[in-house]
């Protein structure tokens, strides 16, 4: 399969390492032509609103919404999950809205900037070690949208979901990119391969 990440901004190369791992071929996009090549798209984490606005110059937003909408599976994390959100509790900001779900940007901020726990993924048979920075959470979610795993607000405002899966888009809170861990990865890789 041939994977692209959106290298506009964030941690791509991650990214692209996790894919050559899984003995996929890995590319970098950055425009509409460079999208037309690949089976399934990851985007990075980073600067969400930094990513949306390069992604309105390089005259991607509507290039990406097509595909997905087509069925190109596509992983999202952290700023990813956030560009591909149909909302933020927040301001508005550039958005593909191909993700029913509402998230809470830097959500975990007042208490923790960043920390790591354990996490059970439905779909993987043993926990996954997350690695949160300045991460969302999903303060709600649409119907069509299964969550895979969840995490209690350490400040008592109860529980959150960190990924979700809706058809063929996978989007996680953290950074499964940066922990070698390749499971999430190699799921985007079977829908590729399905579709
Ligand atoms: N806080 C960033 C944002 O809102 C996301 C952080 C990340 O991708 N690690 O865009």
């Amino acid at each position: 399969m041939r994977v692209g990440a959106l290298a506009l901004q964030g941690d791509f190369r991650e990214h692209l390492a996790a894919v050559a791992r899984l003995d996929q071929e890995g590319v970098e996009v950055r425009t509409p032509e460079e999208l037309a090549t690949v089976d399934a798209l990851i985007i990075p984490g980073g600067e969400s609103t930094t990513i949306g606005r390069l992604a309105t110059i390089y005259g991607l937003m509507g290039a990406i919404r097509k595909r997905v909408e087509t069925g190109m599976p596509v992983l999202g994390t952290c700023a990813g999950m956030i560009f591909l959100a149909s909302g933020t509790t927040g301001p508005e900001q550039p958005q593909l809205g191909v993700l029913d779900v509402i998230v809470e940007r830097n959500a975990f901020g007042r208490q923790v900037d960043s920390f790591e726990a354990d996490l059970r993924v439905e779909g993987l048979d043993a926990p996954m070690r997350a690695v949160f920075i300045r991460a969302p959470w999903i303060e709600k979610v649409g119907g069509a949208v299964d969550v895979l795993a969840s995490v209690e607000d350490p400040g008592g405002g109860g529980i959150h979901p960190v990924v979700v899966r809706q058809d063929r888009i996978l989007a996680t809170s953290f950074h499964p990119e940066l922990t070698h861990d390749d499971r999430l990865h190699s799921m985007l890789i079977d829908l590729a391969e399905e579709h």
